[in-house]
């Protein structure tokens, strides 16, 4: 298993409410698998990713990553993780303005400790993601579905073992949405494995051979168990 997730929980309180965001989330991937998880906005989706991903330390249970778990590594470990395992794509491109793409795909490699890419990779993704010619471009000449591919180039830099996507193609029309599902299967052939999140159920169903769970009221799992859950939950009350 690349990941692991074990009885994974996240509450949160805002205005004297506590909201479960994850809740007892058990949930497992094998390398090379493509996970789509479906969920209204709200089912807490970008929780679980940024659990998975090492960025929200969990109230209770943990999250393995190739085998260790998030929170018992050091801090440098940790960050090395967050860098070079895993490539983060999240629903808004958030690129650097004063950069061109091609710095902005090189980005990553400042950090961590054992980055794994180098320019000629990065020219190399431009190409594959479509956007070569606009290496020396900055940003802002860029249109919406570019911006996106550029920081999508730039979450492949290091070749993670893992993509976290959350809402990649929020926003965007549905060729496009199509050529950055494209690109995630051509790296997905390679071996990468990939967790999408999204509430689009065009782009959850559209998507073969890959594995589709549901996500509603911090609950995962598979259309029918999320729905006895929740019918349990409303009956416990
Ligand atoms: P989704 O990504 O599916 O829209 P989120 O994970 O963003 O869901 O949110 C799940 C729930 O947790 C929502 O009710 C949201 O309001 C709440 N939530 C998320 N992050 C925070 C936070 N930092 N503080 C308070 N509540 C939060
Ligand atoms: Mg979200």
């Amino acid at each position: 298993m690349i990941i692991e997730c074990r009885d994974l929980h996240k509450e949160y309180s805002a205005d004297n409410r506590v909201v479960t965001a994850v809740h007892n989330v058990n949930f497992s991937v094998e390398k090379g698998e493509f996970v789509v998880i479906l969920g209204h906005s709200g089912s807490g989706k970008t929780t679980l990713l940024s659990l998975i991903g090492g960025l929200t330390v969990p109230d209770r249970g943990s999250v393995f990553i190739n085998g260790i778990e998030n929170w018992q590594q050091s801090d440098e470990d940790l960050s090395d993780m967050r860098n070079c395992t895993i490539g983060f794509v999240f629903q808004f491109a958030s690129l650097i303005p004063t950069l061109t793409s091609l710095e902005n795909v090189l980005l990553p490699l400042s950090f961590g400790k054992r980055p794994r890419g180098d320019y000629q990779q990065a020219l190399e993704i431009l190409e594959l993601v479509g956007l070569k010619d606009k290496a020396n471009a900055f940003p802002s000449q860029l249109s919406g579905g570019q911006q996106r591919r550029i920081a999508i180039a730039r979450a492949f830099i290091n070749q993670p073992d893992i993509i976290l996507a959350d809402e990649p193609t929020g926003d965007l029309d549905e060729q496009t949405e199509k050529e950055i599902l494209d690109i995630f299967r051509k790296y997905n052939e390679k071996g990468m494995t990939f967790v999408v999140v999204t509430h689009n159920t065009h782009l959850a169903l559209t998507q073969k051979d890959a594995r589709v769970l549901e996500m509603r009221q911090g609950i995962l799992g598979d259309r029918i168990s999320v729905q006895e859950k929740i019918k349990d939950m409303i009956g416990a009350v």
